[in-house]
């Protein structure tokens, strides 16, 4: 029986002097104020030159590196423990031409190297990352869209098969990332016909499903039908979902019914059932398990002994983000199951905005220890007592 609790396989990757950094940033991190002010100093403190202070700090905790050569520690550290790594480039809120076909050739890049370095067993891409937000709005909605931009659109489709093509001959699985509601249907339109494409043999190209929206148990059902009745495999990213706070406000705003579920509990039963969906369904499906919760990762554990699949099986995958949820990620792979981290790279202030949501996400809440802090102080009192 696998345990979370275990802090000594979850920190194996650390030395002391790493684990007393973490507990340092952490126990800053915790400080709402601080973290609302580094929301909004962050950017200047850049300006400011700060930018080695950042690099060796919050940096170090949450990202690879700024290029992918960069990367190549934090690859090979995890790699000692059998845990994977998904590079994936973090450069947000682009709207030129140029900017997309620079992540463009930079996700192609990610292949390459993943082509030829075992410890990446995945790529990830997002669709925002090669299309502006409001083609891909404009699309989600059926709007009918003008001369320029249908040819904007074929571009976009043109990206996003060249990096699944690629993906495909270098038998390289690729994850696309899901965002927000109001562009989902574009990516996922891209998502299908990509997949249908590609993943006749095996599953190359990976949707993500976000349960903590209402209808996407029901989706995903829809997307393994469609996979068994044109003969090719659904590859499945099951999440619970990044934007809720953003969803809820526009719907509000707008006054339609959110796609959010009524609260955390549905999203949890979703969650659990689409990994049994995939579970009963693997003989077709890909499955990578992108969670932080405890619960859902031990019943994909159970799932998979209930089905006598064996934890090394490359169908199922169980991932976290670098720097978060060690206690889960090691405890797994020592046990042999198959584990990768998003390891985030890109230029420093163009990380910064992921860098102030993970911050932002281990905030205390009243004052409470945050997960994270909390499985620190623990390693670091059991090292003490030895
Ligand atoms: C490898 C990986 C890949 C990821 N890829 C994506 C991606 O492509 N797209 C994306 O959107 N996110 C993605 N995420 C982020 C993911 O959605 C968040 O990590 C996740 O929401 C945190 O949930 P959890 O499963 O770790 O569990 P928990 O920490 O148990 O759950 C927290 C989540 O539950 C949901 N929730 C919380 N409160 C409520 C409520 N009151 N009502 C309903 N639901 C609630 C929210 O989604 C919240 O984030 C990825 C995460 C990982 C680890």
């Amino acid at each position: 029986m696998i345990s979370f609790d275990n802090t000594e396989n979850a920190f194996k990757g650390k030395s002391n002097g790493a684990l007393r950094q973490s507990f340092w940033l952490f126990k800053l991190i915790g400080n709402p104020v601080l973290v609302r002010m580094g929301g909004s100093l962050g950017p200047l403190g850049l300006k400011m030159g700060f930018k080695r202070i950042i690099k060796s700090t919050i940096f170090k905790q949450f990202v690879g590196g700024e290029t992918i050569q960069e990367c190549n520690e934090t690859i090979n550290q995890l790699a000692k423990y059998n845990i994977g790594t998904i590079l994936d480039y973090s450069v947000e809120g682009k709207e030129s031409e140029a900017d997309f076909d620079a992540c463009l050739n930079e996700t192609l890049e990610t292949i390459t190297k993943a082509k030829k370095d075992p410890n990446i067993p995945f790529c990830v891409f997002k669709v925002t990352g090669l299309a502006r937000f409001e083609i891909l709005q404009k699309v989600s909605a059926n709007q009918t869209l003008n001369e320029s931009e249908k040819a904007e659109w074929e571009r976009v489709k043109k990206r996003v098969a060249k990096i699944c093509l690629y993906a495909f001959e270098s038998d390289q699985p690729i994850f696309i990332d899901a965002e927000e509601s109001w562009i989902q249907q574009a990516i996922d339109d891209l998502a299908n016909d990509n997949m249908a494409s590609c993943n006749k043999l095996r599953p190359i190209v990976y949707n993500t499903f976000q349960l903590y929206r209402h209808d996407r148990y029901d989706y995903l059902k829809q997307s393994l039908q469609r996979a068994k009745t044109s003969a090719y495999h659904l590859g499945a990213k099951l999440v619970r979902g990044a934007y809720m706070e953003k969803e809820r406000e526009r719907a509000a705003k707008m006054g339609y019914a959110s796609t959010i579920q009524p609260e955390k509990k549905s999203s949890d039963r979703d969650y659990d059932r689409a990994l049994e969906l995939c579970i009963d369904n693997i003989a077709v499906t890909g499955l990578c398990a992108g969670t932080h919760n405890e619960a859902s990762s031990l019943h994909l554990v159970n799932l998979m002994a209930k089905q006598t699949i064996k934890p090394g099986d490359k169908r199922v995958y169980f991932s976290q983000l670098l720097g978060m949820s060690d206690h889960i990620s090691y405890n797994l792979s020592l046990n042999g199951y198959n584990v990768a981290k998003y390891v985030p790279y890109g230029p420093v202030e163009e990380v910064l905005p992921y860098l102030i949501r993970r911050a932002q996400e281990n905030t205390s809440v009243k004052g409470q220890t945050g997960r994270e802090l909390s499985l620190i102080i623990k390693e670091k009192a059991r090292r003490s007592a030895r």
